[in-house]
Order: C-alpha cells, then sequence, then structure tokens
C-alpha cells in the first residue's frame, strides 16, 4: 500500500469517523495519520480507538500514526438541553457557573476565572468566532450579553475572550491526565495546545521523555513570536488557524501561516496545516472552489501535512473529505509549477554531515534519476533530513522499530517501513533494495540511493551514501 502523493493527509477521528469500518475507508481513501481529540474522547474511547487503528494498520501493513491532542486552556461552553441552540443577533444571552444544560437564554460557562475577569463592553467569541457576544452586564458569577452575531451554538464549543486578560497555566490537570493515558496506550504524536512558551513544550518533553514526539500547536500571538525558541523544543509544528484566526486580525494568518512553514522547512521539522480546509465538506460532498485553493497552497509550501477536523470527525462525508484532499495533493503534486515552487523555498544544508549527505543524495537520485532514496533510519533523525531537501525521487525509511515509522507517517514524502534489524552494512543495503522492489518503487535492475549512519543504530550518525542496485532475481 502506497500513496501517490507527497503531501501526508492527517484525519481527526470523532462522532462520524470512529467504527473500524469508517477508519479502514478514511485510511484507503489516504489518511495517514490519525488525530484524536482529547478535547471530546474519554480515555476509554482513546483506548478503543487506538487499539482500532492498530487493526487497520495490521490489516494494510502500512504504518499508520497517532496524534494525540490535548485539548489545552482552551475555555468552552458547557452542554445545552438538545445539544445546541440558535442564538439570534440582539438577543441577549447569558453566561453562568450553574452546569444545568443551557437552552437560548443561557449556558454553563464552567471557567469562573473568565466570569470574574469579564469587563462591561468585552467581546466573547464562540465556535473559531462564529458566534460573537459583548458583555453588557457582568459580576456574581455571570455575564449577560447582547448577541452581536447569531448563529448555532453546540456543547463544549470554544470561546476566546481577546480583549480579556485571563491568568492561564500552560497545561491543566486534565491536559496531564490525557497525556498520561495517551503515552499509555502508545499514541505517536503529542500536540499541545495554545503553546506561548518554550517551557509549555518542555514540560511535555520531560513526561514523554521520547515515547511520543511532541508537536507545538501555534495558535496565539504569543507562540508566533517566539517562534523559534519553541520550535528549539518541539518535534513537529501545527498552524492551527482557526484559533488563530480568532486571536489575530483573518488577514494576518495566510502570511504567519507562510512563515511558520518556511521556518519548519528551514529547520526541518514536520509542519500541519490545519483547520477549515475542507469546511463547506461538513455538509456538502464537494468543497467550494477557495478551499480547494486553499488545500492548494499549503501543498506548494511544501508542508508535511494537511489536516482535516469537523469534515472528518462530524460532518456527513469523512471519506469524500479525504478522498479530496488526496486528489487536490496528487493534482498539485503533478502540476508542471509544482517542483520549482517547491525547489525554490529550500534552504542550504547546515553544516552538518548528515545534511551535506542528505543533499548530495537528493543532487545523486535526481541527476541520475533513480527509482527511490531508501534510509536506514533507528530514530527517524536521517529521514527527517532527507525528507527536509524535499527531493523529487521517493523517499523510503526503513526501520526496525515500528514506532519510528508510525511517526515518519507524518512526514513530506516519506513511505515508511519496518524491516528486521540490519546488523552490517550489506544487509542494510539489501534491505533498502528489496523493500524498493516490495513496495513497488523500483524494478529489479534499478538503482536506488541508499543512506544511513554507521555504526547502524547510532541516532544521528548519517555518515554513509551508496548507490545499489536492486538484485534481479
Ligand atoms: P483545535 O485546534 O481544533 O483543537 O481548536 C486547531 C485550531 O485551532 O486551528
Ligand atoms: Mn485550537
Amino acid at each position: 500500500m502506497r500513496r501517490r502523493r507527497r503531501t501526508r493527509i492527517v484525519a481527526t477521528l470523532g462522532p462520524a469517523s470512529s467504527t473500524a469500518e469508517v477508519i479502514g475507508r478514511l485510511f484507503v481513501a489516504g489518511a495517514d495519520v490519525f488525530r484524536i481529540n482529547m478535547s471530546h474522547t474519554s480515555h476509554a474511547l482513546l483506548g478503543e480507538l487506538v487499539r482500532t487503528i492498530r487493526s487497520v494498520e495490521a490489516e494494510y501493513g502500512r504504518p499508520i500514526g497517532i496524534l494525540a491532542d490535548l485539548q489545552g486552556p482552551k475555555l468552552r461552553v458547557g452542554t445545552f438541553a438538545e445539544s445546541r441552540a440558535t442564538l439570534a443577533a440582539g438577543q441577549s444571552f447569558v453566561l453562568d457557573g450553574d452546569p444545568a444544560p443551557g437552552d437560548t437564554h443561557r449556558v454553563h460557562l464552567p471557567h469562573p476565572e473568565i466570569l470574574d475577569s469579564l469587563r462591561v463592553g468585552d467581546t466573547l467569541l464562540i465556535d473559531d468566532g462564529k458566534v460573537r457576544l459583548l458583555a453588557t452586564e457582568v459580576g456574581h458569577g455571570r455575564a449577560v450579553t447582547r448577541v452581536i452575531v447569531g448563529g448555532s451554538v453546540s456543547d463544549r464549543k470554544g470561546v476566546s475572550v481577546p480583549d480579556t486578560t485571563i491568568p492561564v497555566s500552560a497545561m491543566t490537570a486534565k491536559d496531564r491526565s490525557d497525556l498520561e493515558a495517551a503515552l499509555h496506550v502508545g499514541v505517536d504524536w503529542i500536540a499541545v495546545s495554545f503553546v506561548q512558551r518554550p517551557e509549555d513544550i518542555a514540560e511535555v518533553k520531560k513526561v514523554a521523555r521520547g515515547a511520543a514526539g511532541v508537536m507545538a500547536k501555534i495558535e496565539k500571538p504569543q507562540g508566533v513570536a517566539r517562534l523559534d525558541e519553541i520550535m528549539d523544543f518541539a518535534d513537529a509544528i501545527m498552524v492551527a488557524r482557526g484559533d488563530l484566526g480568532v486571536e489575530m486580525p483573518l488577514e494576518s494568518v495566510p502570511g504567519t501561516q507562510k512563515r511558520i512553514t518556511r521556518a519548519c522547512r528551514r529547520s526541518g521539522k514536520p509542519v500541519i496545516v490545519a483547520t477549515q480546509m475542507l469546511e463547506s465538506m461538513i455538509a456538502s460532498p464537494v468543497p467550494t472552489r477557495a478551499e480547494v485553493s486553499d488545500v492548494a497552497t499549503a501543498i506548494f509550501e511544501g508542508a508535511d501535512a494537511v489536516m482535516l477536523s469537523a469534515e472528518s470527525a462530524a460532518g456527513r462525508y469523512p471519506v469524500e473529505a479525504v478522498g479530496t484532499m488526496n486528489r487536490i495533493a496528487e493534482e498539485v503534486e503533478r502540476d508542471p509549477t509544482y517542483r520549482s515552487v517547491i525547489a525554490n523555498q529550500r534552504s542550504a544544508p547546515e553544516s552538518t554531515g548528515a545534511d551535506a549527505i542528505a543533499a548530495a543524495a537528493r543532487e545523486m537520485a535526481e541527476y541520475l534519476e533513480m527509482a527511490a532514496i531508501v534510509c536506514g533510519t533507528s530514530s527517524g533523525a536521517t529521514a527527517l533530513r532527507v525528507a527536509r531537501e524535499r527531493p523529487k525521487p521517493p523517499v523510503i525509511a526503513i526501520s526496525p522499530h515500528i514506532a519510528t515509522a508510525r511517526r515518519l507517517a507524518l512526514v513530506w514524502g516519506i513511505h515508511p517501513f519496518v524491516t528486521e534489524e540490519a546488523h552490517d552494512l550489506e544487509t542494510l543495503v539489501e534491505h533498502a533494495c528489496a523493500t524498493a522492489v516490495s513496495e513497488a518503487f523500483a524494478e529489479p535492475g534499478d538503482r536506488v540511493v541508499v543512506v544511513a549512519g554507521v555504526p547502524l543504530g547510532t541516532p544521528g550518525a548519517t555518515n554513509m551514501l551508496r548507490i545499489a542496485r536492486a538484485p534481479r532475481s
């Protein structure tokens, strides 16, 4: 099972996609990584989803990444008696400390600290800014608001208070317990929400101790401002455009997206462009042209992955949404302009042996039109440096560690594959050639470039480049 595109697809799981049948169809349609949103997932369901994904992985024999997304200090409304309420512009609406289910007149806001910090005239934005409220009366643990922009609000939708200063800590008690649970069931990536400082990531890395990659979601201006320092600690980045577009002017988001993806490509850290990519497909089997352009832009930027949120988690057309992303990626990557756009944003190798080898591997493979570059990689570091080059030929990462292969499922252009551990270089080269043929990247007799670090199994010691020929059997 292989993909005919380099850009990866992340699909969020939810009520529309939690059965083995739908998860299997999402995978076949193109999902490389599944995201489990801990805002909406119990620990029991988390365990069940991970087991289901692992069984789909076993069925198709291709490593699948699992990303557990921690809620972070995101403010949310409580629930509604009828699971949603429609608010009309001009009406008044109360947020209070009463956990009873809400209706069109009131709802629980389970964050006493905001109710205490709100001032008259402050704006409250619900569901990524779709509904806008203005505080008209505050105090006594409640806020009376006037609806400025109406719409439907459903259970546990997010609330932003851009005008209000509230004391928020990086990880809530819920995040700590969700992190433990996610590591316990063996997810491959942990996403940290509302990262504002490098310490927010360092804290999670200390707990994860390498058992999962740690991804920083950039969704606050504070995180954008300290991006370089955050990237020093994070293993990957998500451009979380939903909250970003609420916390900063919408027109600043596209430039910010470009700056973040470029910074990630420069440093060789995987980057996901996320949120509202095919939003209309929540209710429609076809996207808008503007949405297709949005996905295409991320692909032209050379982002590692594009992501579906509600489209696959709660929409009516989860499989179609993945299929649409798959088609957009395939078509954009086939476009005659694609290679030159990608190459223009390539930065020079860093002055390390690993980067010199990665750059040389790309040049050799492109110049000699080789069938593939095959990386022997223990931690995934070698494969990441080769992917950073965004080479034209396919890149295969062979690793004896399933955890490495699963983590690499997120990375641009990498076809991850688990092989038996090779104890000497000749065996590794044999595995590399055999995999290129068995995974249908090369024919017997084709040449491939093999990249590895010798002695084998030493992470980060990329120092070997070899042209090998797949044997004619
Ligand atoms: P969320 O993060 O879906 O958890 O809010 C993504 C975003 O804000 O874009
Ligand atoms: Mn968010």
